[in-house]
């Protein structure tokens, strides 16, 4: 059996530097953040050795086993981006680095609470419901700005910027229209807040709209892991 994924790794990268010169844009202030979600632990191995040291995982107890069993890799550096119910927090709070999928106060205060003393404070991204959608998760645009004072008072969560899942299309000029609405956003937060430094869009189908509208991470994972069951 081959496997493909630093072969898919090294395509990735490439079409980052292709987009990012593109639109004018240094493609070393675009990070890949390889999702991994379902795959099992020898295909993070993989992705590792072939120099790849950030994933990403969505679901709580899967992503702190593979964390476990990976302990030894110890320069990983770990992302959650799936939902979270607040009874779960406490897993994220002790075992990722970063929380992308922020979008209520009461998920930022118990990360707060619950982040290990000696550990560094968690990044955390704001998730947008950036195309007002019923079904998906984050918060609406004009919600955000009172959030961000709210957040303000907690010192072991450092706000580093937004993160969003457009409508899903194949269009390309659709998905722009939805990343440029990010794009506003975020330039109004790194206004106010010196270390918004993220903007966490842009996947598999999407990525060089999103690159186009500023990203500075993509989120990857079928086009490293291949299609997930
Ligand atoms: C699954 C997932 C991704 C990766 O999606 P692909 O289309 O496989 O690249 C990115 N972000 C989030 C939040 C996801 O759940």
């Amino acid at each position: 059996m081959t496997n493909h994924i630093a072969e898919n790794l090294m395509a990735v990268r490439a079409q980052i530097k292709q987009c990012a010169k593109q639109s004018g844009r240094d493609a070393n202030n675009i990070k890949l953040l390889a999702v991994s979600k379902t795959k099992p632990v020898s295909d993070i191995v993989l992705a590792y050795e072939a120099g790849h040291r950030s994933f990403g995982e969505n679901y709580v107890q899967e992503g702190v086993d593979k964390i476990a069993g990976l302990k030894h890799l110890n320069d990983i550096s770990w992302h959650f981006i799936g939902p979270l119910q607040s009874n779960k927090s406490r897993l994220v709070a002790e075992n990722f680095d970063w929380m992308h999928s922020v979008d209520r106060f009461k998920i930022a205060k118990r990360l707060n609470e619950q982040r290990p003393a000696f550990a560094k404070p968690i990044n955390i991204c704001i998730q947008i419901n950036i195309d007002d959608e019923p079904t998906k998760a984050g918060l609406l645009a004009q919600q955000l700005m009172p959030l961000l004072s709210e957040l303000e008072v907690l010192d072991k969560v450092c706000v580093r910027g937004l993160m969003a899942i457009p409508k899903a299309t194949k269009v390309k000029s659709e998905q722009m229209a939805s990343f440029e609405k990010m794009a506003v956003l975020f330039a109004a937060c790194q206004q106010k807040y010196s270390q918004f430094d993220t903007l966490s869009i842009g996947m598999s189908g999407d990525l060089s709209a999103a690159i186009e509208c500023g990203s500075t991470m993509v989120r990857i994972g079928t086009a490293i892991f291949g299609a997930r069951t």
